[in-house]
């Protein structure tokens, strides 16, 4: 089995310590969360950091899911697992994140890997991203000096396996904003039940007196970074929830999305997957919306 290249380990004390040890080791080095992304690049080469920080002493600082005001609140250690068993999160957005965090992995990796690290790694395939995109979640990030900026997820996710955090800072908290009348769902197929998606779709819908007041797509896997299908959210909001409406939404998603044929599918295929798993994601997110 590969190991990694030698490289030093520390552990942070707090936030603010971990940004100032980024600070001192000028670019060289990464924040260590769950390992469970960075560990296997580490091991085949393509990361090679000088030095792993790890943020796991943190648990009480960066591990919560909490409600303010219209937000919700969720830290960058906060684990999957504290994710798909939480009540807030159910009863906030129903079945989006227990249905993503359901089929994400498996059990091992549910239990140690993290929010900011699913986020950071930017994998399109990841389904936690596709949760967030689809929710229009924000990142905020902090430097040093205790310097924050808060951004949006297609500022955040610039590719594969890079994002907008700069080398000396770290992504503490994503935030949420809530609606009444919500209702989610996140579709996938994978070829064994753990496996990474070969596509995946998470909608996100708000209905009030009958009328569609927020919508969010998001479609993983089919393009270089986690695709917000925005045509299809200008065109279902202000209209009346139909499965007519859905299906051109998936039409669209099919029409917008950019899949590689490689060893999980044909390019041809996945669309069509992204175009199925849209409407369906689409279709249960208005008949779950809560009123
Ligand atoms: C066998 C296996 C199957 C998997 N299947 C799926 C799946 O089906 N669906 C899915 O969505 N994911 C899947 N994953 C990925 C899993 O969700 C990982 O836990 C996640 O991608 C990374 O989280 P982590 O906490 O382990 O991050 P780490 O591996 O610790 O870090 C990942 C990257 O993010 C950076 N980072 C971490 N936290 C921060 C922070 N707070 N601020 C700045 N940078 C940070 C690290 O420096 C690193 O570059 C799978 C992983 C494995 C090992």
């Amino acid at each position: 089995m590969q190991t990694p290249a030698p490289c030093e380990y520390s552990r942070a004390t707090s936030v603010d310590d971990a940004i100032a040890q980024l600070q001192a080791l000028g670019g060289n080095a990464r924040i260590l969360a769950g390992g469970y992304s960075l560990i296997p690049m580490m091991k085949l080469r393509l990361a090679n950091p000088g030095h792993v920080i790890d943020i796991n002493p943190l648990e009480s600082e960066l591990n919560y899911i909490r409600q303010e005001g219209n937000e919700i609140r969720i830290g960058a250690l906060t684990r999957h697992v504290n994710m798909l068993e939480s009540d807030l999160l159910s009863q906030v957005f129903p079945h989006i994140f227990r249905e993503a965090e359901a089929v994400l992995a498996d059990p091992v990796v549910r239990n140690r890997g993290t929010m900011g690290g699913s986020l950071c790694q930017s994998d399109p395939a990841e389904d936690l991203s596709g949760v967030v995109v689809a929710l229009k979640g924000e990142a905020v990030l902090r430097g040093p000096g205790g310097a924050e900026r808060v951004v949006g997820m297609e500022e955040f996710h610039l590719g594969p396996y890079m994002t907008s955090v700069q080398p000396t800072e770290m992504l503490i908290e994503v935030r949420i904003p809530t609606h009444s009348g919500f209702g989610g769902a996140h579709e996938k197929v994978e070829r064994r039940a753990g496996d990474f998606a070969i596509v995946a779709a998470s909608a996100a819908l708000a209905i009030e007196g009958g009328r569609i007041t927020f919508a969010g797509v998001a479609c993983s896997a089919v393009g270089p970074t986690t695709l917000h299908i925005e045509r299809a959210e200008k065109a279902l909001v202000g209209q009346a929830p139909s499965e007519d409406l859905f299906a051109q939404c998936g039409q669209m998603a099919a029409a917008d999305c950019s899949p590689n044929s490689d060893g999980r599918g044909p390019a041809d295929y996945k669309r069509h997957v992204a175009g199925v798993l849209t409407t369906r994601a689409l279709s249960r997110a208005a008949a779950t919306a809560v009123s």
